[in-house]
């Protein structure tokens, strides 16, 4: 593994240093210890934060939007220009596919060039209000913002939270996740050395319970953005609430594709399979439950157990359709899932694990279970694997109570030739984004996204963001 291009430390105001403690780096391929992460504690983010304020008193808060933006920008171009390291580096990090890890970095880039573009987009309005004023609004970031991130799509996620903030001129400190930080300190480093200044970004790798939970409860923080589970989620925001300040929460999802029986099955079938399968399932956007007409169902679990007897699980550097399952803690959860669904449900076909995959990975085939009850644990829990669930129904408003039917809504799909009702269930889906005839887990960088209900609350993505990232000031001038 390039542990050399990822700089392990505790990034403070430009200057990289060891932490109070280290843990291992493991490569979820071989489930071998590749390496050892400095780690930062309470004392850490004190001083990140610290560092972020003084960043904004100095030459990061400085610079124009139009500056800030054409930073961003040139660390999207130094962020592509290292595409081959950083897709590897990830590969080997998170366990994911190759491919896949190359696309967050393209996705990763793709974020710096929106929100560089954007950062000198977003103004204020003037108002009319009473003779003699004039009234105007203005723009301004929030501060510091703390940016707690899971080990899913560390790239990405650092794409549309941290970039977006700094964007808006907000200073950000970063806790990657304790599973997969490596990407998080490369791109400290590519954005340094594009010309970042010194605060503007500050890394503190750690755990949850330490270093996350010190800076979620912060005082000198303004703004926590967190993406993870919705225990630790609602732990995060109760910690911010001692300090009354704002936090946006990606959290988990369990979302659903609808399938009516005049679907053109063709094209739904990849994202169906696709569900279960990008980032071995382990997406919290993921289109993890099918449901879908009875009178097809037959049809399409035999559709899908023909695609899901040729899914291959390997190692991440052999690009298979799934790479190995991050931890074998979070295996073993899944694993428990699948005992389960294989007592209770009825197993609709199954993937494999390639057989010279190394034994101590953490690998799973895909699965998918037929014929399931929209009330069942795995058609209402969040597995986090590859794991797909076919729930029949009959009518929409069954479809439409099933699709609703848990306490997440994240991102839902529906699937039918008939436009009427398209544009009905784009309403009555209970989700933060709703794809018709496609299906983007999470979309693209230009599409907010974000949550209803125990899927969180704020947006990320998209123009919508520069709002949650700033904070908006009403000018009342009086002038006779
Ligand atoms: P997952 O279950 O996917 O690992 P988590 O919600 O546990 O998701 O973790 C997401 C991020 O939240 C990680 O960076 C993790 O270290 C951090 N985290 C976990 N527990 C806490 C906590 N109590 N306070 C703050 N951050 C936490
Ligand atoms: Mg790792």
């Amino acid at each position: 593994m390039d542990l050399e291009f990822a700089r392990r430390g505790v990034l403070i105001d430009g200057r990289w240093r060891e932490g109070p403690q280290t843990l291992p780096i493991e490569d979820p391929s071989t489930g071998e210890t590749v390496g050892e992460l400095a780690c930062g504690g309470a004392a850490e983010v004190d001083e990140a934060v610290a560092a972020a304020r003084g960043a904004l008193s100095d030459a990061w808060g400085a610079l124009s939007a139009a500056e800030r933006g054409r930073v961003l920008a040139k660390i999207g171009q130094a962020v592509l220009a290292q595409a081959d390291r950083l897709a590897e580096l990830e590969a080997r990090d998170v366990g994911k596919p190759l491919r896949q890890a190359r696309a967050d970095v393209v996705a990763l880039a793709r974020y710096l060039e929106f929100y560089g573009g954007a950062a000198d987009k977003l103004h204020g309005e003037t108002i009319p209000y009473l003779p003699g004023y004039t009234v105007y609004t203005l723009r301004e970031p929030h501060g510091v913002t703390g940016h707690i991130i899971p080990w899913n799509y560390p790239m990405q996620i650092i794409g549309r939270s941290v970039t977006a903030a700094l964007a808006m001129g907000n200073a950000a400190v970063l806790k990657p996740a304790e599973q997969a930080s490596l990407t998080a300190l490369a791109f400290a480093r590519i954005a340094e050395e594009a010309g970042l200044p010194a605060g503007a970004l500050n890394v503190v790798p750690g755990l949850g319970a330490d270093a996350g939970a010190a800076l979620a409860g912060h005082p000198g923080i303004d703004h926590v953005s967190f993406t993870g589970s919705t225990v630790v989620g609602a732990m995060i925001q109760a910690a911010a609430a001692k300090n009354a300040v704002p936090v946006t929460l990606e959290l988990g999802g369990k979302s659903p594709q609808l399938v009516f029986d005049d679907a053109d099955l063709d094209r739904a079938l990849p994202f169906l399979v696709n569900a279960a399968i990008q980032n071995a399932g382990q997406t919290c956007s993921a289109g993890s439950r099918i449901l879908v007409q009875r009178r097809i169902h037959d049809e399409l679990c035999g559709r899908l157990a023909e695609r899901f007897s040729g899914l291959t699980s390997g190692p991440a550097m052999a690009d298979m359709d799934l790479g190995p399952i991050i931890t074998a803690r979070q295996k073993a959860m899944i694993e428990g899932y699948l005992e389960t669904a294989r007592r209770e449900l009825t197993l609709v076909g199954q993937g494999q694990v390639a057989a010279d995959a190394p034994a101590g990975g953490h690998y799973l085939p895909a699965a998918v279970f037929g014929g399931v009850k929209p009330d069942h644990r795995l058609a209402q829990e969040e597995i986090f694997g590859p794991v797909q669930v076919v729930i029949p129904f009959d009518d929409e408003d069954e479809a439409v109570a099933i699709a609703n039917g848990t306490p997440y809504g994240l991102v839902a799909g529906a699937w039918t030739r008939d436009g009427d009702r398209l544009f009905r269930l784009a309403r009555r889906l209970r989700a933060g984004q709703v794809f018709l005839n496609n299906y983007g887990a999470g979309g693209g960088v230009e599409l907010p996204f974000g949550g209803v209900g125990r899927s969180g609350h704020g947006r990320e993505k998209g123009f919508e963001a520069l709002y949650g990232f700033s904070v908006l000031k009403t000018v009342a001038a009086h002038h006779g």
